[in-house]
């Protein structure tokens, strides 16, 4: 077995590899760019060196500086990952040439699947079954549409050279043809360097099943079961399974061997996936071979109890597979989930940004366990510009269907993510969309479900209003101690009413929500609209919030930053702007010291009685202006000497309030 291997890659596959390798007693070296000199695949390698600039095509897709990173650190071979040069043949071939090994299939092998329509011509002559379509060298517009009118519309054009779902135009009636084929052949040729596409059949509802195949040196060649990801926007995967819903053992069979024998004809080593478009009847169509290790791996993994990058690691070091095809077994089920920053909202466009808070819930790392969490950041880090916005990957196992779904469920509604937009929320409602939970599957659910997955923005509900008020009334920085348990001053006034508003931050053209809060002798009324609430036994465990609202117990976790309170309760994040600009002045009021009016106004409560000493900084009476309070604080630990006006007075703006003898004088 190898001693030492450099992993060409970032982020959460990264990581990955390099769990496998520490537990199999491998020496790990990391690549980075200068974006990533602080990044979670840096730390948890055992040496790491610098490949060049932030932007990949400077760095991670630079086939000489990772050669000879390798070399400088003595690796005898190279993880490529997925993604960056994990399909490149010339990368494949310079490790070689550098007498490094290469942990993927040989390059004649990537050479001959990277062509779509190459492969096709390929699986043909091996007998894999093919959508009926044209994939051939003839490139004439009107020829093109010949075999389109031919196989009868819809069709869709690929790019040949094409991958991540670009490239592609469903062209739905002969009329339509020239003008998507000119623009499929330039999005082709921007994207891939080449503007060579194929023409197929269009399946209507089909689905996305693929084979996990596997093969070694020494001539043996398997299949892991198939994982069906038709759950797709804009032909990317968002949620995977494995096995795939309503297979049968006799198609499993089918399937499984016409993948072998794909990757047979191409003399394929290594992890790879043959991806199959299947109808509802069953009938499934090659579509193309992924020659590396698939980022939905882990479903495969938790249902076989296989480790695949250790299987990569053996079988590029010479050794057989680890198990045959009769020693494999399949048992339970599992589903992965991609949490992505994005916006599904707004057209699941990516986000960036710092990853201010990060908890994701208690998983195993790898094997063994029921959760499975991959990531590649940590709290702190940033979702930069520069690479996939992937945070992690929520992996889960049940012994059925529902139970994985059951668990993922509660594994999303854990998840905490402050920071970039991210697609927790809509992974939520996929998986509890009645299509999902049936597994009434296709590569069309997402769209046509839209409505259901995308309902309109409700209104911010009361627990969450009294989740982020409790948060400001217990936050340090305004300095009250918790009132709905004080004793004196709050109630020596009798009722005190304070108001609130929240803007519901991913709303950007909802009105605010105001509410009141009347502290009184038995807990705070909340009143927003025309809904009210007694709040009782508001108390911090943890980092979590409890209180009674009325006879109800609600419990969430509240975080504030500046002035967003982002509250994540039942499974839900709530993103809440608290509008209150007189408190910034009060910030300000209480460093100077002041005890003067900052604006006309009225007094609302005083909170302190004459005689009392206070520390620095305690509340000692609000006053209204504007209808908004404003607290005046102790400048300094002291003495209430003299108290110069009474509860409901109006006074000036820059009236002297109180009179205040301060311990240092
Ligand atoms: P890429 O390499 O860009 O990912 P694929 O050929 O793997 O392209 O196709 C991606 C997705 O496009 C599939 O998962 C499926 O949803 C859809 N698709 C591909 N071919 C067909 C087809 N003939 N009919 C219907 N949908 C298809």
């Amino acid at each position: 077995m190898f001693k030492k291997i450099l992993i060409a890659n970032r982020g959460e596959i990264a990581c990955r590899v390099a769990a496998t390798a520490r537990r199999m007693g491998i020496q790990t070296v990391a690549v980075y760019s200068h974006a990533d000199i602080h990044a979670k695949h840096v730390a948890l390698c055992d040496e790491a060196i610098a490949i060049g600039p932030a932007e990949a095509r400077q760095s991670y897709l630079k086939i000489d500086h990772i050669i000879a990173a390798a070399k400088a650190k003595g690796a005898e071979a190279i993880h490529p990952g997925y993604g960056f040069l994990s399909e490149n043949e010339a990368f494949a071939a310079a490790c070689e040439a550098a007498g490094l090994v290469f942990i993927g299939p040989p390059a004649s092998a990537i050479r001959a699947m990277g062509s779509k329509s190459a492969a096709k011509a390929l699986m043909e002559t091996a007998a894999v079954p093919l959508v009926p379509g044209y994939h051939g060298e003839q490139q004439e517009s009107d020829f093109l549409q010949q075999q389109a009118d031919g196989i009868g519309y819809p069709v869709l054009l690929k790019a040949s050279a094409g991958g991540g779902g670009k490239g592609m135009r469903i062209v739905e009636r002969s009329e339509d043809f020239a003008a998507a084929l000119a623009s499929c052949k330039r999005e082709a040729i921007n994207s891939f360097g080449d503007d060579k596409v194929l023409v197929e059949k269009y399946l209507l509802k089909p689905r996305h099943i693929e084979i996990q195949v596997f093969a070694d040196t020494q001539g043996h060649c398997v299949y892991l079961f198939e994982r069906d990801c038709s759950v797709q926007r804009r032909h990317q995967k968002v949620l995977e399974e494995a096995p795939a819903p309503g297979m049968t053992a006799e198609r499993r069979r089918a399937m499984g061997e016409a993948a072998v024998a794909a990757a047979l004809a191409v003399g394929y080593v290594g992890a790879g996936t043959v991806e199959f478009i299947v109808h509802q009847d069953g009938s499934f169509y090659f579509m193309e071979m992924n020659t590396r290790l698939q980022v939905e791996h882990p479903v495969t993994e938790m249902i076989t109890g296989t480790d695949l990058v250790e299987w990569q690691l053996r079988v590029a070091a010479g050794e057989r597979l680890p198990l045959l095809q009769d020693e494999l077994t399949l048992e339970g089920h599992a589903i992965e989930a991609r949490i992505y920053a994005e916006n599904p909202e707004k057209g699941f466009l990516p986000s960036t940004g710092d990853l201010l808070h990060l908890r994701l819930p208690e998983a195993v790392q790898f094997m063994n366990g029921d959760v499975r969490i991959d990531a590649g950041v940590r709290e702190g880090d940033a979702i930069s510009p520069f690479y996939d916005p992937m945070i992690a990957k929520l992996i889960v196992r049940g012994k059925d269907r529902s139970q994985a779904l059951a668990r993922m469920r509660q594994a999303l509604a854990a998840v905490e993510i402050v920071g970039p937009s991210t697609n927790v929320g809509f992974l939520s409602r996929l998986i509890q969309s009645a299509p999902f939970a049936q597994a009434d599957l296709d590569t069309g659910l997402i769209e046509r479900h839209h409505t259901a997955l995308f309902p309109p923005a409700q209104a911010l509900p009361l627990a969450v209003l009294a989740l982020a008020a409790g948060k400001l009334i217990l936050n340090p920085a305004t300095r009250i101690q918790d009132p709905w348990s004080a004793t004196s001053g709050w109630r020596m006034n009798g009722h005190y009413t304070r108001m609130l508003n929240f803007h519901d931050a991913t709303q950007d053209e909802s009105d605010d929500t105001q509410l009141s809060l009347t502290y009184q002798s038995n807990g705070a009324l909340l009143r927003c609209g025309h809904a009210e609430a007694l709040l009782t036994q508001l108390r911090a465990v943890g980092d979590r919030l409890h209180l009674l609202m009325d006879e109800t117990q609600v419990e969430g976790h509240v975080l504030r930053v500046a002035d967003t309170f982002h509250v994540f309760y039942q499974g839900s994040h709530w993103q809440l702007n608290w509008r209150d600009p007189i408190a910034h002045a009060g910030e300000t009021e209480a460093e100077g010291g002041r005890l003067t009016a900052p604006m006309p106004g009225k007094i609302i409560a005083l909170l302190v009685a004459v005689g009392a000493s206070v520390e620095k900084g305690a509340p000692l009476l609000i006053m209204e202006a504007m209808k908004m309070e404003h607290t005046i604080h102790a400048p300094t630990e002291g003495t209430v000497a003299e108290l110069l006006y009474a509860v409901g007075d109006q006074v000036a703006e820059g009236a002297q309030l109180l009179s205040f003898a301060s311990a240092e004088a």
